[in-house]
């Protein structure tokens, strides 16, 4: 039971408790060590679903806008949605909403693995942080009991020892969320980790770091209520049939994991090769992922997956005595083709040393991949890299700076926040070669050959994200989805298309966010928006529709966009680095083409609605969302 009854509880329509949601938020003050409970925010609820939405909508009404992202000001929430816990297909996950170190944009990060169902199951939605606690913490939640207690002793520790740690001294059926040294040293690219899974991007670990927050563990023994078993089981089918009859998601995703994307992405012309100068990898052959499984002498490899999914991408890799960890794309695409090196040896030690500093393996690739060209260009020299010899393709100086920037020790103090920031500091032309937005390191996709991803990555609201939407599955992969009106393949090549497609695939992969399921139900298109709609109804007693429940997502979105606006973001920083439309693509499907910035935008703000210079929905646009409050205080902004 709440301890805290100061607002009304969610009811549904029709009277009666709303299932799915636990109605429980933790709230800790950290320099007061003050821990309260309260009832979910209803309005939060109704606008915004839960999850990302809720969380964003905290640091709006609960912050002051101009916080900075490392100081006490700035709420870092971990948030679960409705189907969080549920049988829902992937129902593991947490949005955790923060300011960005890395952006200075809204933050909001999603991590899977088994605790954001146990923090449900604890009978709980959301834990917010505000404040900064004197000595290291961390936060214990066992069912209704909820402490800070002392982490000195953990203070030093990588992401695994402090997750066992942990586990030894109060049982192994607590699930963690920890931060290692990157986050303890306030990198910018510091992410919080789980059990081998990660809030990866926006630097979500530094502010942990920041706030003295080591860890938070949770145990639980309840279960999440759903309103209509009968009609949850129904559609539970459904929806277990429509991901099980997705030929790529359930044989080679399934099989290898994320990895299997890269021979595909390599043959569309969009891997990124030696810090996007190529996009195509002239050695993609010995980074396919047969290489890392067909060698058994000298690699091993289990499945895993997070709660409540039978999909289960995770490939954990034992390399010898190392426990790399998790093989997927994004760490073979970054340390792999971006840095032009092809032996998995390195690509698994640099994976390691991410995942046990816990920093993000997009941004901490992409930034190698950068110091290399620096490199080779003369911008930087052995002075810069503690003698290192970084040129593209030199595996184990990759390894080597992988570990110095976990630990910020010598040179690696330069890079561990990221390329922009490292740019920054090293000056002259380093500036060029970032391949960043807004600060946060562009994923492994090249927008060259994507028309929709340079939309993806330009007009993200936390940086350069690959999720919001992976839409290259649509326009470079081919895929239809009649269930979102795309009855026809798109042109990946044209960026003067209507992009009213586009805005409806962003809201549906940020549904997911709100939701609490995972990404992978939709990146293939496997799971339709109704169907979501459906699964939403039977747990909750809430009847939606497909068309509201991507409304919940475009608020999410414009309430995004107004706080980042009030941080100053507006059309000037919706752009890709100035290579895309300069230096034209020179190999594969897109050979010869550049990216029309402009144009894309003009056609993507016009189907959301968007001003043309300010980048945030129209007052129109916001007073049909429900949200004119917002737009009256954004719009009396006078840039
Ligand atoms: S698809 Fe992968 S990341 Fe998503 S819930 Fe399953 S195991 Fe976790």
């Amino acid at each position: 039971m709440c301890t805290c009854l100061s607002q009304a509880s969610i009811i549904m329509v029709g009277g009666g408790m709303m299932k799915g949601y636990k109605d429980c938020v933790i709230n800790v003050d950290l320099t007061e060590g003050i821990i309260t409970k309260e009832k979910l925010n209803p309005d939060y609820i109704k606008k915004y679903m839960g999850g990302e939405g809720y969380g964003i909508a905290l640091l709006w009404n609960e912050m002051p806008h101009d916080a900075e992202p490392l100081s006490p000001d700035n709420i870092l929430s971990f948030n679960t949605g409705p189907m969080t816990g549920t049988p829902t297909p992937s129902a593991s996950r947490t949005s955790v909403c923060f300011i960005s170190p890395l952006t200075n944009t809204i933050g909001a990060s999603n991590v899977g693995s088994h605790f954001g169902a146990e923090l449900k199951f604890a009978g709980y939605d959301t834990v917010a942080f505000k404040g900064k606690s004197q000595k290291p913490v961390y936060l214990y939640i066992d069912e209704q009991k909820v402490e800070l207690r002392d982490a000195s002793k953990f203070w030093g520790m990588n992401t695994r020892e402090t997750t066992d740690a942990i586990k030894e001294e109060l049982g192994k059926d607590f699930k963690v969320c920890c931060i290692g040294q990157a986050g303890e040293k306030l990198s910018s690219l510091a992410c919080i980790f789980s059990d081998d899974c990660f809030a990866g991007r926006g630097g979500a670990g530094a502010v942990m770091g920041s706030k003295n927050l080591k860890a938070i563990a949770v145990r639980g023994t309840g279960k999440v209520e759903i309103a209509d078993k009968d009609a949850f089981m129904a559609v539970y089918k459904d929806a277990y049939q429509q991901l099980r009859s997705e030929a790529y998601t359930w044989g080679p995703v399934h099989g290898y994991g994320t990895p299997a994307w890269v021979g595909g992405s390599n043959d569309c012309g969009i891997l990124p090769t030696r810090n996007f100068i190529q996009n195509q990898f002239e050695k993609i052959e010995n980074v396919l992922p047969y290489q890392l499984w067909n060698n058994t002498d000298k690699y091993s490899i289990r499945r895993r997956a997070c709660y409540s999914c039978q999909l289960g991408c995770h490939k954990y890799v034992v390399m010898g005595d190392t426990e790399v960890g998790e093989m997927e794309y994004e760490t073979l695409a970054a340390y792999g083709p971006r840095c032009g090196v092809d032996d998995y040896e390195s690509i698994c030690m640099a994976g390691y040393y991410t995942t046990i500093y816990g920093f993000d393996t997009i941004s901490g690739g992409a930034t190698i991949s950068a110091i290399m060209e620096w490199y080779e260009k003369g911008i930087i020299n052995k002075e810069h890299t503690d003698g290192l010899e970084m040129t593209f393709g030199n595996g184990p100086a990759m390894v080597e700076m992988t570990r110095k920037m976990g630990l910020r020790e010598g040179c690696g103090d330069l890079f561990a926040d990221g390329s922009y920031a490292a740019a920054k500091r090293i000056g002259g032309k380093a500036m060029d070669y970032v391949m960043a937005v807004k600060g946060m390191e562009i994923s492994a996709t090249d927008p060259r050959g994507a028309s929709s991803m340079t939309i993806a990555f330009g007009t993200s609201e936390r940086g350069a994200c690959h999720m919001r939407p992976y839409a290259a599955t649509i326009d470079a992969f081919g895929y239809v989805f009649p269930d979102l009106d795309i009855n026809e393949p798109i042109d990946p090549f044209n960026d003067a298309e209507d992009k009213t497609w586009l805005k409806a695939i962003k809201e549906y992969f940020v549904v997911t966010n709100l939701a609490g399921i995972c990404d992978f139900n939709v990146i293939n298109v496997e799971m339709k928006a109704s169907t979501i709609a459906e699964l939403y109804t039977a747990i909750t007693g809430i009847e939606i529709d497909k068309f509201e429940l991507l409304r919940r997502a475009e608020r999410t979105i414009a309430l995004e966009r107004a706080l980042n606006y009030e941080r100053g973001f507006t059309r000037k920083d919706d752009r890709l680095p100035k290579r895309f439309m300069t230096e034209p693509a020179i190999g594969g499907p897109p050979k010869g083409r550049v990216v029309d910035m402009e144009t894309a935008l003009d056609k993507f703000y016009e189907a959301c609605s968007f001003d043309m210079e300010k980048g945030i929905p129209t007052p129109e646009k916001f007073e049909e969302l429900g949200m004119a409050d917002v737009a009256e205080q954004i719009y009396s902004l006078n840039y």
